[in-house]
């Protein structure tokens, strides 16, 4: 079988590993290749490419890092088809909803373009007679990216483009489940004229990542997978030493007032709860339905769920499989939890009838009322196409319940009423908010992260924080000597 190599100086490099990992194929439940798992010796390997590679790069002119960035975009906006083939393949995700995430991505590499103005420092002349203040923005070194398996072109997108225009060097760890599109992008970059090093590729599970968290060589980590891996991440990277963002897991709710226009808002919760197969950590995962609209709503989902087909992403359905059989069990479970806990299972998504082979990872639309916030389909997230209604009587018990969650990712109010909606934005303790607006997910020139548990550390993706985060700045104070700046004293230099 294909075993898929890390890419170390911009060359497939197979390292010492033995162990390796199955890629599957989730539309059609087969394994189509295996990954190599990295150990802490191949990691090493890869850091000290970067790490040999950083100097001359860091050296490099504006001019040159964005020369490349420029001709990245380029070829990435004319083969994205060629890179969402490869996300439905291993991701299983349907084909307009790769592309959405390649054009995703790609705002952030046009957001890198702009490096040489967004990286300005600042100048301030005379802050004391014939002294002159200044900073610099400077590359940290080798950075780490360790990205999650929902979105395998994307997430390491609104990294590495900032990084590498900053003038840092990369070691990518992707998720090893769905590892291909990293590979491919590495050699998108090569083409690009990226030179060799600058950017490289570690397969692997928990010991690539903690031999990445630990290596002295490496200045930073930029993390996005569940919450529990991204608080070990955050600890680890910080306790060595490491500049850090993690972000982590969701529960995204949608605040439905009962003046909003509830054919928008079903409309907007079926796209924004099953697109992906609900596994996007902006995905909403709970309806919080302010009385009395439920009913009306539900029946308008339930008809919009009918509608939708389930099948292999290649072949033009709304919704693909999930990505592997224990993860697809593990959603289903839920919905026996549900009606354990005395839900209304009102869409049961077990046993649907898909467009694609019986073996793949499939769980049809699931849409659950008068879910319990006691209950774990409420207390978990469970990334997958489940839909869970709580209704509440006003729209302070949903602020609340919104408040209450240990989660702050993503939100969204759906109301006609432009006062609530603006008290909203001020109330809600969430990193990210839609008005009508379900997946609020920030262009690539606004930065992207939650509060709370979504998100470890005080830079978020991409936009102007990832600027700070992959760059030093480096004040200098300055003086051109002439004579009557002579003369002793002792005391802490003052203005004047
Ligand atoms: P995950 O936490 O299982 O894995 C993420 C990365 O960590 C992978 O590269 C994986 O190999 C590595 N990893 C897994 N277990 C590890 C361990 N014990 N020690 C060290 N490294 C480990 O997440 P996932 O299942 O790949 O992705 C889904 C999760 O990511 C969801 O919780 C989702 O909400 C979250 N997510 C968050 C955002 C965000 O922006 N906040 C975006 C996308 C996904």
């Amino acid at each position: 079988m294909d075993i898929l190599d890390h890419w170390l100086n911009g060359a497939p490099f197979a390292g010492e590993s033995t162990r390796t990992a199955p890629v599957y194929n989730p539309a059609r439940g087969v394994v189509q290749r295996e990954v190599r798992l990295a150990t802490t010796g191949d990691v090493d390997s890869a850091v000290q490419a970067a790490k040999a590679a950083f100097p001359e790069w860091a050296g490099a002119s504006w001019n040159k890092r964005q020369g490349v960035l420029f001709t990245f975009r380029e070829l990435l906006n004319a083969r994205k088809e060629e890179v969402a083939a490869i996300l439905t393949n291993e991701h299983g995700k349907v084909t307009s909803d790769a592309l959405g995430e390649v054009a995703r991505g790609l705002e952030v590499v046009e957001f890198a373009t702009g490096i040489p103005h967004l990286a300005k420092g600042e100048y301030s002349e005379n802050v004391s007679t014939g002294v002159d203040v200044y900073s610099i923005n400077q590359p940290l070194g080798v950075v780490g990216i360790i990205s999650p398996f929902n979105f395998p072109a994307m997430v390491p997108l609104w990294f590495f483009p900032i990084a590498i225009a900053a003038g840092n060097t990369v070691v990518l760890k992707p998720s090893e489940k769905d590892p291909s599109a990293a590979i491919w992008m590495a050699k998108l970059l090569k083409e690009a004229g990226l030179p060799d090093g600058v950017f490289n590729v570690v397969h692997g599970d928990k010991e690539s990542v903690d031999a990445l968290l630990e290596h002295p060589d490496v200045a930073s980590i930029s993390f996005v997978g569940s919450t529990p891996i991204a608080k070990y991440i955050y600890e680890t990277a910080s306790k060595n030493g490491k500049r850090v963002q993690a972000l982590g897991g969701a529960k995204n709710h949608m605040l439905v007032l009962p003046d909003a226009d509830l054919d928008l808002v079903a409309d907007s919760a079926v796209n924004a709860g099953f697109g992906s197969a609900g596994e996007r950590c902006m995905a909403i995962s709970v309806i919080v339905a302010v009385e009395p609209v439920a009913d009306e709503l539900i029946a308008k989902i339930k008809s919009r769920i009918e509608g939708l087909t389930v099948g292999d992403g290649t072949r033009g359905c709304d919704m693909g499989p999930l990505i592997t059989k224990e993860h697809r069990d593990k959603v289903a479970g839920f919905i026996d939890v549900a009606l354990a806990d005395g839900a209304d299972v009102v869409v049961d998504g077990r046993g649907i009838e898909v467009d694609g082979e019986s073996d793949g990872f499939w769980l049809g639309p699931t849409l659950i009322d008068k879910v319990a916030t006691t209950s774990d389909v409420y207390q978990h997230e469970i990334f997958g196409p489940v839909l869970s209604v709580v209704r509440v009587e006003t729209y302070d018990d949903g602020l609340e319940l919104i408040n209450s969650s240990q989660y702050g990712n993503g939100t969204a109010i759906f109301t006609n009423d432009g006062g609530a909606a603006r008290r909203f934005q001020r109330e809600v303790q969430v990193g990210m908010v839609g008005i009508n607006v379900p997946i609020p997910v920030p262009v690539g020139y606004y930065s992207f992260g939650g509060w709370k548990d979504s998100l470890f550390g005080d830079t978020k993706a991409y936009g102007p924080d990832a600027i700070r985060f992959f760059t030093r700045q480096k004040a200098i104070t300055s003086r051109w000597l002439d004579p009557s700046h002579g003369g002793i004293n002792l005391g802490f230099p003052q203005n004047g």
